[in-house]
């Protein structure tokens, strides 16, 4: 489906990523984990464009490397950044509007409708101010907006940042219905204990590049990795 190949991005001097490949196969979770600065967020804007990348990065086996952002998210790639980004004067339809790339008001009443089973909560909020709601609300705000361009993949950035166990719970929940969908979703995360949970393959990243990879279960329950690269271990584990 999606497929990262020597993927390279550089911030003038530093090299946030280098030489990455990586695999996202048709509906399946795939994890990208590592700490803070580890070069996830750039990984993720590389594939939608939003960084300038080196290497190759394909889609549907589609060289994408060179388009445009909006091309590749009209070939069905969506991202959901880090930080949530919704419009804070702007209701929740309205954001959700924003989302649709290239439809017709029929799409769009359809799409929003279809938001809105997937997220009870969003209809109970639809004509309110982004700014009004809660954080957890706000993330979910942000990923239906990203699904509202009917994406093949989806990319979520950092979904559980900030928020409490229990919405961490119902976004672990999420990434599965959307799998279910047949939806593939690349999962960045520093919460890596969330994103092994659901991710059937992970990728575990440190200063930009890739020092693990595979089964995501394997990788959860090996002491050696997630004390070396992910913060576990010892008396903090
Ligand atoms: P986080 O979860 O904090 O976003 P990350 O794993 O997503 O971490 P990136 O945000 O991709 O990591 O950052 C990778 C490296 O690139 C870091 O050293 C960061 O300081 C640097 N970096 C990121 N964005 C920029 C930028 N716009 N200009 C300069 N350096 C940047």
């Amino acid at each position: 489906m999606l497929s990262l190949s020597n993927v390279s991005v550089s911030y003038g001097p530093i090299a946030a990523v280098s030489s990455l490949s990586l695999q996202l196969a048709a509906g399946e979770v795939v994890a990208l984990v590592g700490s803070n600065g580890a070069g996830k967020s750039s990984t993720l804007k590389a594939i939608l464009g939003l960084e300038k990348s080196k290497g190759t990065i394909t889609l549907e086996g589609q060289d994408i490397s060179s388009a445009y952002s909006v091309v590749r998210v009209e070939r069905g790639i969506a991202l959901s950044p880090e930080g949530r980004h919704v419009f804070p004067a702007m209701t929740v339809r309205e954001n959700l509007e924003l989302g649709v790339i290239g439809r017709t008001r029929q799409d769009e009443a359809q799409l929003t409708e279809e938001m809105l089973q997937l997220f009870p909560r969003l209809r109970e909020r639809i004509g309110q101010r982004a700014s009004s709601m809660s954080g957890g609300e706000q993330q979910m705000l942000a990923i239906a907006r990203a699904l509202m361009s009917r994406p093949k993949v989806l990319m979520l950035d950092e979904p559980t940042l900030g928020l409490a166990p229990i919405i961490v719970d119902q976004i672990a929940d999420l990434v599965l219905a959307l799998k279910a969908r047949g939806i593939s979703v690349l999962l960045a995360e520093q919460n890596s204990e969330m994103a092994l949970s659901v991710a059937d393959r992970a990728y575990v990243m440190e200063t930009g590049r890739i020092v693990k990879s595979g089964n995501a279960a394997a990788i959860a329950s090996d002491p050696a990795v997630m004390e070396a690269h992910l913060g576990f271990g010892g008396e903090a584990a």
